[in-house]
């Protein structure tokens, strides 16, 4: 961790209904006094408003935008409706978009900056495979992938929301990253933004997200350019979300 205030993200996935959220938030308000960390919970689409009544628009995220502004895509959410719901984060380029979607790293880009344009912070998401890790090429895929974004919308785009490493081996399957694995890589991320634009790559917030639990936070969160975590599976839980938040202040 270091002097940028750490980013913590849920991302429910498809996951949720109006009761079980609301039970979620109550048990979240109860038990976040105290954590200084930024916090930002994305739910479906549908329940953004739900979120919303509930929480600060800061605070409130969708997991995914149209690449699209508006007209015949049906289906498609715009990042100006997410914007007139009180949304103020997305999720761009998940893994599971990239997999089950088809999801280029042009249309990651292209979603970055709908998302900015419609005044939303992103949070990018990159990550590599399993296989393309063995082959040793990890770095080689994320710079790509980070590059396609860096090009549309410079990294001054990317400072207003986050950047994520989620190794696509470490998403829901109970294997995580090691903090010198993540470090590593983050550390990488951090020296590509450099390159071009050093102000914005120290305040640049990159966040690791694959597995984090309660008990394998702290150890991530120390490492100088871990900057907090996305959180898939133990954010469904309001005591683990809340416990992993203030893994960021340990
Ligand atoms: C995710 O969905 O972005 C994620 C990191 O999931 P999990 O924490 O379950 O691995």
């Amino acid at each position: 961790m270091s002097e940028r205030r750490a980013l913590v993200a849920a991302n429910w996935k498809m996951n949720g209904s109006r009761a079980a959220n609301d039970a979620w938030l109550t048990e979240f308000a109860a038990g976040s006094d105290g954590i200084t960390c930024e916090v930002v919970v994305c739910s479906p689409y549908v329940y953004v408003p739900q979120l919303r009544d509930r929480l600060a628009a800061d605070h409130v995220g969708a997991q995914d935008v149209s690449a699209n502004l508006a007209g015949a895509f049906t289906g498609d959410v715009s990042a100006e409706m997410l914007r007139d719901v009180g949304c103020g984060w997305v999720i761009v380029g998940h893994s599971e978009r990239r997999q089950w979607h088809h999801e280029t790293d042009e249309m990651v880009a292209l979603k970055t900056e709908r998302a900015l344009q419609a005044g939303l912070r992103p949070l990018v998401c990159v990550g590599e495979t399993l296989q393309q890790r063995e082959a040793g090429q990890p770095l080689a895929v994320l710079s790509s992938q980070l590059a396609a974004i860096l090009q549309r919308v410079g990294a001054d785009g990317l400072l207003r929301g986050g950047l994520a490493y989620e190794p696509v081996w470490a998403i829901g399957t109970g294997r995580t990253a090691t903090p010198q694995q993540t470090q590593e890589v983050h550390a990488a991320l951090r020296a590509q933004v450099h390159q071009g634009a050093p102000g914005p790559a120290n305040a640049l917030r990159i966040v690791y997200g694959g597995s984090v639990k309660p008990g394998n936070a702290p150890e991530l969160f120390a490492q100088p350019d871990i900057d907090g975590g996305l959180i898939g599976g133990a954010s469904l839980v309001a005591a683990d979300f809340v416990a992993i938040c203030r893994a960021t202040t340990v």
